[in-house]
């Protein structure tokens, strides 16, 4: 598959009116600059300190760029205009609150919301959730170190697994696959264990628990090959979101500062090579496997086509999902919906203060992945261009 298909920018901005391009540019062209936002951040941490009145300006610019809303009903035209254009959302709820039972249940809630929101409707086709959103992840990391718990921690934990046999009991009712993010490795030991006790409780039938696989981390392939043995041995259906991962620079610090051997590949190449080489183990195994590649890669998503193709595997195919985060790598998205590929944005939302901390991310990430940001500003101004020779020449 030719990479130029990526490129169709009238494709890939088909959802935005000139004036929203214009803001887009902007934004971009902003975000651009480490320096800039480096600056930027330490203001708006500061103005929310200080409570400045910062949210009208968010709200206009960068949460619009990449939220949908700051409830889950605010989010409901995001969702329907890129429906129209094939284009499936996962509701995100992005609040990273307390670590108390007063947030974990409250995060519950809202879950069981989307989930509801969700039943019966083709354009939310899952959800996804972070475990340390719902029990404090100094437990995770206990469990990850095969610790003992206290008596008050065995309560905290016995509260959790009731919150998620909740969380899956209504997912089932509703039959609404809920993906496990992938988190630190020093938590995702329990988490691994989590989603594998999950998947043989709830995926008998359906594909209800998936779960996540990073592939910076150079044991996750033959972690891949355990996961495939586990369903086969218990007929139960598998469901997998494969990532590159998001926390690079906090394991090799952490590894190096505690003095243990870092769990990621010695190099970016050895990362792109397993992820690789799990979209083929996966699509080897497609009866079994829902998959979703969770990439702003064009390569790696390239790659995918074309092991589609090779295995006579259709674009709409029920266990094949493409998905990227809602604001970023629009012409990935929207030009593999245009060819009928299976698409989903991530569209985080809640309110503005809130998602701070996920916009701040966000910003950064653009800023400090090499190469991406500039494709994406390059992509955005072709499109202006093209519109505004378009309307010379009308
Ligand atoms: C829909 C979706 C869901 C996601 N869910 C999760 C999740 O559950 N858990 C999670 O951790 N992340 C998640 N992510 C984030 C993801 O892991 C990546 O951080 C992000 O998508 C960038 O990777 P990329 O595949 O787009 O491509 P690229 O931009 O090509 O790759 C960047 C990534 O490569 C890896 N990398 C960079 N340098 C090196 C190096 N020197 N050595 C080894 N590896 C290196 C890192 O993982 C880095 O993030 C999700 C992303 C998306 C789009």
């Amino acid at each position: 598959m030719k990479i130029q298909m990526l490129y169709n920018t009238e494709n890939a901005f088909v959802l935005k009116s000139y004036r929203e391009l214009r803001q887009t540019l902007w934004l971009f062209k902003l975000i651009n600059k480490p320096w800039l936002v480096n600056l930027l951040t330490k203001a708006l941490n500061l103005a929310l300190k200080i409570g400045l009145p910062v949210n009208g300006v968010l709200k206009a610019t960068i949460f619009k760029q990449f939220c949908g809303g700051e409830t889950i009903h605010e989010t409901k035209s995001v969702v329907n205009s890129l429906y129209k254009a094939n284009v499936r959302s996962i509701l995100d709820y992005s609040v990273e609150g307390e670590e108390d039972d007063h947030a974990f249940d409250s995060a519950l809630k809202e879950l069981i919301k989307i989930i509801e929101t969700a039943h019966n409707n083709p354009a939310i086709p899952y959800t996804c959730i972070k475990l340390t959103g719902f029990v404090q992840s100094y437990l995770l990391e206990k469990v990850s170190l095969k610790k003992e718990f206290t008596e008050s921690e065995n309560q905290d934990w016995i509260l959790f697994l009731k919150r998620m046999e909740n969380l899956f009991e209504t997912a089932t009712e509703m039959n609404v696959p809920v993906y496990i993010d992938a988190e630190e490795s020093w938590l995702q030991p329990a988490i691994d264990l989590l989603a594998e006790g999950f998947m043989l409780r709830y995926n008998k039938e359906k594909h209800i628990v998936l779960t996540t696989l990073q592939m910076y981390r150079h044991d996750r392939l033959s972690y891949l090959h355990k996961l495939i043995a586990l369903s086969q041995n218990n007929n139960i259906k598998l469901g997998i979101k494969l990532v590159r991962g998001a926390y690079l620079e906090r394991e090799n610090a952490r590894a190096l500062e505690m003095n243990y051997p870092t769990p990621m590949q010695k190099t970016k190449e050895d990362t792109d090579r397993d992820f690789n080489k799990a979209i083929e183990i996966c699509l080897d195994h497609i009866d079994l496997i829902m998959l979703c590649a969770g990439t702003h890669n064009e390569i790696s998503t390239l790659f995918l086509l074309d092991e589609m193709k090779k295995r006579n595997i259709a674009n709409d195919h029920p266990n094949v999902y493409f998905s990227q985060l809602y604001g970023m790598s629009d012409h990935i998205t929207m030009n593999l919906a245009a060819e009928n590929y299976n698409v989903t944005k991530y569209v985080p939302y809640g309110p503005v203060r809130s998602v701070v901390p996920y916009l701040i991310r966000r910003a950064n990430e653009n800023t400090s992945i090499a190469g991406q940001m500039s494709r994406e500003l390059e992509l955005v101004t072709q499109e202006k261009v093209r519109r505004d020779r378009n309307k010379l020449l009308n």
